[in-house]
């Protein structure tokens, strides 16, 4: 070994020293604080599943190739990480003796082809991505960028660092090829070869070359350790678990859609007929009240900004970004876990559990951070602001967009939850709808027995669950297709389209009541169990001996589909149920319903986000307009799964929108730059709201908002009087 080998091995020996001890420290200070969360034992099921998922999703790439470019960018600059990893192995031997190499493979020609076809494929990649990075800089000039907010620093040291790794890799192969130490073929190693030719027949130079990549690299691991929160280089290992750990692994999509999970206390669902809010948690007032795996999705944070890129309230200028949401979360728990290490909290009734003593070696900074409010405005220190966390659309566009399969809406509603029952501190408009849930079992608070007047003057008589012996699906009508006025004539269409298809069907009338996904949305989960036992029992009564596939429901309402269709099995209701518009595709492609005359005018679709992204119904709709239009369907830029929220979801169709442009006003003035004469909608929410959109900017008479039930009943039935029209404004 000469003198420069002593140096790069002693170098190489102490960085890596100092490097493993923070980081071994790093690793346990991240397992604490996440280990502060709450149970959740039913992540640990289906391992299986899990495996694949987790596999799937990492090696596949199958989130992040949502954004091609970017996607194969990432996948290469992944894969450059962990083969390469094998290179900055290798470089230790490299600093002991310059000739140095990895014992056998180091060896074998086609190590030398495959990390040279890396290198080379990670070094175009990380230059991709640190192209898009520059290009989308929040401080770049017009425009908001998805990197608002995301620490920038981070993100470029990460990205530079991968870069002189890879070129430090590449030298040091030079260095062997210029000094004829290196032993694999030209035809293997191109690139090796080229770099060799012009470096110098320096002895000592692979092993100063290997050490600098060593330094680059420990002060990459030095850097990071001693910042737990840099979700950007820590998600390299924290993604892995995260999407192990995901909500529901065999879910094709984001596996926080769909259904809302129970609230749970001490990873038990809560039982409300037993629960006691000075016992039992009820939703999340305090950051270890989220579970675990709530805390692990915090950490794993890329700060990406995807989900902020599609999320329809920060689009429209609230202060609600998914993924500041998130560091904000994740940067409170962390400032916050010494606090709570040390044997502090407050319990359930809002008492400090630690005594003075625990407390008194803790820095001013923790115990602050102790005491701020999770949910609260600026002049009470609040972590998170009240405008922030009612700004949801529960759209979903955050989840089904993140990489890491972090779950937003899990987060947002379950600290709704406890801001709604314990602290009754919601926006005070949705008071009046909470109110009517409870006292009229609809958020109109129309009168229980106005709930089956849509069918006066019908053609035909709408039977009713009882009243007559058999029926293939149960008419699951919703409280909009029940009681709003535009929502009645969906209903209408599709009863006539039933009846026209010769489906035997019935409703329940009088006996339906509100699904109760505005109260669970919202965070009144106390009020949908109470509804959800309601209509679960009613529905198990309508479906008496029938086998789950024959317990068909067909609903209007992508939120009365989805709550029923996926959340009611929390309650023992199991049911098969799907949309109007799958209905009426299967009926018209087995030819029960023939368009006869082709609506024209031009017509777009847009995706109501509890039928397309949060359920994956996508193509059912389009089929139909597809059979009941003149030529193809115009579609939005934004549409199926990054469809932009029609501002109604997650109960903020009762709730003014004061802060922003209005979501609506956003997603009508795209519709209208279709050319469209016709705005086609699959949910009454969405009618509502982009019809008073199109009203708004004055446009009523020239575009129509209009279910697809009401296109193809006026293509399948043409002499149908027009008073489908959904457009004209309704008095609420
Ligand atoms: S669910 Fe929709 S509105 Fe809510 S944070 Fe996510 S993207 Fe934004
Ligand atoms: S998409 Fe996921 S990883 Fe990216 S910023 Fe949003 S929450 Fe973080």
């Amino acid at each position: 070994m000469g003198s420069v080998q002593i140096v790069t091995t002693i170098l190489a020996a102490g960085i890596t020293a100092v490097a493993v001890w923070l980081a071994v420290r790093a690793v346990m200070k991240m397992t604490a604080v996440i280990r502060l969360g709450q149970p959740a034992p039913e992540r640990f099921a289906d391992k299986g599943a899990r495996t694949r998922k987790m596999l799937v999703e990492t090696a596949g790439h199958t989130r992040m190739l949502k954004w091609g470019v970017v996607g194969a960018a990432h996948w290469f600059v992944m894969v450059g990480f962990i083969v390469l990893s094998l290179l900055v192995l290798e470089a230790y031997f490299e600093v002991v003796t310059p000739t140095g190499g990895l014992p056998i493979i180091g060896h074998w020609t086609i190590f030398g082809l495959v990390t040279e076809v890396i290198t080379v494929l990670g070094l175009v990649g990380i230059l991709v991505l640190m192209a898009i990075r520059l290009r989308n800089r929040p401080n770049r000039p017009g425009g908001r960028s998805r990197f608002t907010g995301s620490t920038m620093w981070q993100g470029y040291f990460v990205e530079w660092i991968v870069l002189l790794v890879l070129i430090f890799g590449l030298v040091i192969r030079g260095f062997k090829v210029a000094t004829d130490h290196f032993e694999y073929p030209f035809w293997a190693t191109p690139v090796s070869h080229a770099v060799g030719a012009v470096l110098p027949d320096w002895q000592d130079g692979a092993s100063v070359a290997a050490v600098i990549k060593i330094i680059i690299s420990m002060t990459w691991l030095i850097v990071i350790s001693l910042n737990v929160t840099m979700g950007v280089a820590w998600h390299r290992f924290l993604a892995f678990p995260n999407i192990f750990f995901k909500r529901e692994p065999t879910k094709p999509a984001g596996s926080g859609l769909g259904a809302l999970r129970p609230m749970t206390s001490q990873g038990k669902p809560l039982d409300f007929e037993e629960a006691d809010p000075e016992k039992d948690q009820f939703g999340v007032a305090q950051v270890e009240q989220f579970t675990w795996k709530g805390l692990l999705d915090f950490s794993t944070c890329t700060e990406c900004g995807r989900c902020q890129s599609q999320c329809p309230a920060w689009n429209t200028g609230k202060p609600l970004s998914p993924k500041l949401l998130v560091l904000s979360l994740r940067d409170h728990a962390y400032a916050k876990a010494p606090y709570l290490l040390a044997g502090g909290g407050k319990d359930l009734t809002g008492e400090e559990k630690a005594t003075a003593a625990q407390l008194a070696h803790l820095d001013v900074l923790a115990l602050a951070e102790g005491d701020k409010p999770l949910i609260g405005d600026a002049e009470s220190g609040g972590v998170i602001d009240p405008d922030v966390l009612w700004s949801c659309t529960t759209c979903g566009a955050c989840v089904e967009q993140c990489p890491v399969d972090i779950e937003h809406v899990d987060h947002i509603v379950d600290m709704r939850r406890y801001q709604v029952l314990i602290e009754s501190s919601f926006p005070s408009e949705a008071g009046v709808m909470l109110r009517n849930l409870e006292n009229k079992g609809n958020p109109w608070g129309a009168p229980q027995n106005t709930r089956e007047d849509w069918t006066k003057g019908l053609d035909f008589e709408v039977p009713r669950v009882g009243e007559v012996d058999d029926f293939e699906y149960l008419f699951w009508v919703g409280c909009a297709g029940a009681f709003e006025d535009r929502a009645k004539k969906t209903t209408r269409a599709v009863a006539t389209l039933l009846n026209e298809a010769g489906v035997s069907f019935a409703i329940l009338g009088e006996g339906e009541t509100c699904s109760g996904d505005p109260a669970r949305r919202i965070g009144n989960e106390f009020v949908f169990q109470m509804l959800a036992q309601q209509n679960v029992e009613t529905l198990n009564e309508a479906f008496e001996g029938r086998e789950k596939a024959k317990r068909k429901i067909v609903a209007t309402c992508p939120h009365c589909f989805n709550t029923l269709g996926n959340e009611y099995g929390q309650l023992g209701g199991e049911f098969e149920v799907v949309h109007h518009t799958q209905l009426l595709a299967h009926l018209v492609s087995t030819g029960k319903l023939t368009p006869v005359q082709p609506v024209d005018g031009g017509v777009t679709y847009h995706d109501p986000c509890y039928l397309g992204r949060h359920n994956r119904v996508f193509a059912a709709p389009r089929e139909v307009l597809g059979d009941a239009i003149e030529g193809e369907i115009t579609e939005m830029p934004r549409n199926s799964e990054r469809s932009f929220c029609c501002g109604a979801g997650g109960a903020r169709m009762w709730m003014e929108e004061k802060i922003g442009k209005r979501i609506n006003v956003d997603r009508v003035e795209e519709a209208m730059a279709t050319g469209a004469k016709t705005v086609a909608v699959g949910c009454p929410f969405c009618s509502t709201m982009l019809n008073d959109g199109v009203n708004g900017k004055g446009a009523g008479e020239q575009v129509e908002v209009i279910d697809v039930a009401s296109v193809l009943l006026r293509s399948v039935k043409p002499e149908q009087p027009r008073g489908d029209k959904e457009s004209t404004p309704v008095a609420g």
